[in-house]
């Protein structure tokens, strides 16, 4: 019942007793029976005074309850402040530090929080005593029995008063509890380390001499599915070496990782699995391995587009028997005259095209199996983009690698002379050199030198025969610099040339960071750990792929040389195909699988997973049916371990080919990752870390 109930009741008693004595004149009789009754009165009286006291107490214990449950949840809010103010101070002194306009600065916010906090703790001890106060007071009342029915409205109101009070303090502390205020939200793109690059390259290849070894079996083509069984086991076992790799210390090393590279090169550059390989689909795989990471399997030497003892020479753009190592220099200015053509001006013309689409070619006679192989890969990777080329080996004639070009000729004239000179890295002209200067200076060819080891890859020999076939380096365009950021404080000093712009440079077709024509993010850098350019959009992106020719190239190839020949169209480059990836031990995993668990989300193609490959219109492409989408939760994945030498605690990729938002419980920042990207993330100054060490505890969803 509650203390207005009994004061009810109580008071018409009080307004009975009065009628009695004004209504009529008493009797002796009467007198007793009053007696009696005001006697009774005086002890209800005193009952309801306990009653009353006993549910004031009891108000007055909630109430300091009250006020000490405000002081304990203050006292987070004092320290959450406090520590909120530290974080700040130390972020502002990184040099990622935003800016903060006065009073909106995070430090002012908690601030404010903590001189309101700290105004109704001081107000917590004067609410506790009054509480303690009436406490007193109305236990006396209780305790003497006398209170009367408005001497407990004197107590009834203040009461309640401090009680409300103490439960807006309550509240107050509570809400400023759940206040909170990002002020940084700091996300690291990575780059894929280069040794996990070459993991899923192992992966992929595994899975496509797999692929082929089958439909070599089933059209009972004996031989061939023999020589792809072997390709497997080289592809098995280099996967095996970089698993082991993966697990040591050394994990972002590519050290000693050469060997594993070749066998793998020359598995993927194996009968129709080159043609599987182009820069879209390795994208796709996460194997988009750059010049960088050539460069560092080879023991840092940087073989690409570099002239004797890997220094670049500097050139009018002229070309002479003198210089015929030629650097990147020679080759950009010689691509400016190749891109004054595209765009229809051909004045300063210094190259022609192949005509008929027809490159004729030979090897010196000392170049390397390896080379040769890689080299063909590449030509049936051209060939099968845009069937009207004609690479034709004409023979060899005489001259070696290291003969000057006068001396080195193939069996026809002229022909491009595929040397392999120790010292010289890789290197190619632009375009087919004019005929005129082959007789000004004496030469029977042109040379394109891949040196071995350094050049050993398909993509590197598609970059050089880009540059045979006319190509130029693909950041030379007028419009890179909406693309690409150039850090010109860590270019190589005297190497600032390789950077120019080409303000005649051909953009018709849209800038493409996947082209096999583009240097990699390292090129010509003082300090090789700092990259000399990123792609604005994406830093951790990789820049300058070397496995394949990317649908862009292809584009590129067939604008340039429909004017040689009118049946030159691109094969259709559109569709990609799928294969199943498997496990680190070589095992299908995917045979059996009904629904996207997060390893099936990584291998299999059934979850959108598996090795991409490239397919063209006309030919088998291997596809498989949908299994419903993996849930959000099973595309984060940690991969700190496949870091070494960084700063970061939890580094986690996306392996779903969606982006996803995660928010994980204590941070208050919901991230964004994006589809195959590796991250690290810090939130008001702290590492988001329950990601990789409780990612179930996360929430994920797609973006
Ligand atoms: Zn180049």
């Amino acid at each position: 019942m509650t203390s207005h109930g009994v004061f009810v009741i109580f008071a018409s008693i009080v307004v009975m007793a009065s009628s009695l004595v004004t209504r009529r004149n008493p009797a002796p009789g009467d007198y007793v029976s009053h007696a009696t009754h005001a006697e009774e009165i005086a002890a209800d009286r005193h009952d309801l005074g306990i009653q009353k006291g006993n549910v004031l107490v009891k108000v007055y214990t909630n109430v300091e309850a009250e006020y000490a449950q405000a002081k304990g949840i203050a006292q987070e809010v004092i320290a959450k402040c406090n520590k909120r103010i530290a974080d700040f101070e130390s972020y502002t002194k990184t040099s990622k530090a935003k800016k903060f306009s006065e009073g909106a600065s995070p430090k002012d916010f908690y601030g404010n929080l903590l001189k309101d906090v700290d105004a109704l703790v001081k107000e917590i001890p004067k609410g506790l005593a009054d509480a303690a106060a009436f406490r007193e007071e109305v236990n006396a009342v209780k305790t003497d029995g006398q209170m009367k029915g408005s001497e407990m409205e004197r107590f009834k109101a203040p009461g309640n008063a401090l009680q409300d009070h103490a439960m807006l303090t309550l509240k107050d502390v509570q809400n400023m509890l759940e206040k909170d205020m990002v002020w940084d939200e700091d996300i690291n793109e990575l780059h894929e380390p280069a040794l996990e690059k070459l993991h899923q390259q192992a992966l992929g290849a595994l899975a496509l001499s797999g692929y082929e070894e089958k439909r070599a079996e089933a059209k009972g083509d004996k031989t061939e599915a023999s020589n792809e069984k072997a390709q497997e086991q080289k592809a098995d076992h280099a996967l095996e070496d970089i698993v082991d790799k993966i697990k040591s210390a050394g994990k972002e090393s590519m050290t000693e990782s050469e060997g594993d590279f070749e066998d793998l090169q020359e598995v993927l550059s194996e009968g129709d699995t080159a043609e599987m390989v182009s820069a879209d689909a390795a994208a796709e795989n996460n194997a988009l391995v750059t010049a960088n990471d050539l460069a560092r399997a080879h023991g840092g030497k940087r073989g690409e587009d570099e002239g004797t003892n890997g220094k670049v020479e500097t050139d009018s753009g002229d070309v002479g028997p003198a210089s015929a190592a030629r650097g990147a220099a020679a080759l950009q200015m010689l691509g400016t005259k190749l891109n004054a053509t595209m765009s229809g001006d051909s004045i300063a013309l210094q190259y022609t095209k192949w005509a008929g689409a027809k490159v004729p070619y030979c090897f010196a006679p000392d170049v390397s199996e390896h080379v040769k192989h890689i080299m063909l890969a590449a030509m049936n990777q051209y060939t099968n983009a845009v069937p009207c080329l004609d690479f034709i080996d004409v023979g060899w004639k005489n001259g070696s690698s290291t003969d000057p070009a006068g001396k080195q000729n193939c069996k026809e004239s002229p022909a491009i002379f595929v040397q392999s000179n120790p010292n010289q890295g890789c290197w190619s002209y632009i375009g087919h050199i004019p005929v005129d200067h082959y007789a000004h200076y004496g030469w029977g060819s042109q040379a394109l030198q891949m040196q071995d080891p350094g050049c050993v890859s398909i993509g590197t020999a598609a970059h050089e025969l880009g540059h045979a076939l006319g190509m130029a380096h693909e950041q030379s365009r007028p419009d890179r610099d909406d693309k690409l950021k150039i850090y010109w404080d860590n270019v190589q000093p005297g190497n600032e040339h390789n950077f120019k712009i080409d303000p005649a440079g051909y953009t018709a077709i849209k800038y493409d960071i996947l082209s096999v024509m583009h240097y990699d993010g390292f090129a010509f850098a003082k300090d090789p750990k700092k990259p000399t350019m990123e792609f604005r959009s994406h830093p951790g992106d990789d820049v300058g792929q070397r496995v394949g020719l990317s649908a862009h190239d292809v584009m590129q190839v067939e604008a340039m040389y429909s004017s040689e020949s009118s049946s030159c169209k691109s094969n259709a480059l559109a569709d990609l195909g799928c294969l199943d990836k498997p496990d680190d031990s070589g095992n299908d995993i995917c045979k059996d699988i009904t629904e996207c668990n997060a390893k099936a989300t990584d291998h299999c193609c059934a979850c959108k997973g598996g090795v991409t490959v490239q397919c063209y219109e006309g030919q088998p492409c291997p596809k498989v049916d949908l299994l419903p989408p993996p849930p959000p939760m099973n595309c984060i994945e940690d991969k700190t371990y496949l870091f070494t030498g960084y700063p970061y605690p939890c580094i986690y990729t996306n392996v779903c080919d969606f982006d996803v938002v995660y928010e994980c419980p204590g941070l208050p920042c919901s991230h964004s990752v994006r589809s195959k990207s590796y991250e690290a993330a810090s939130c008001n100054g702290n590492w988001q870390t329950t990601v990789c060490s409780a990612t179930a505890t996360c929430t994920m969803r797609k973006a």
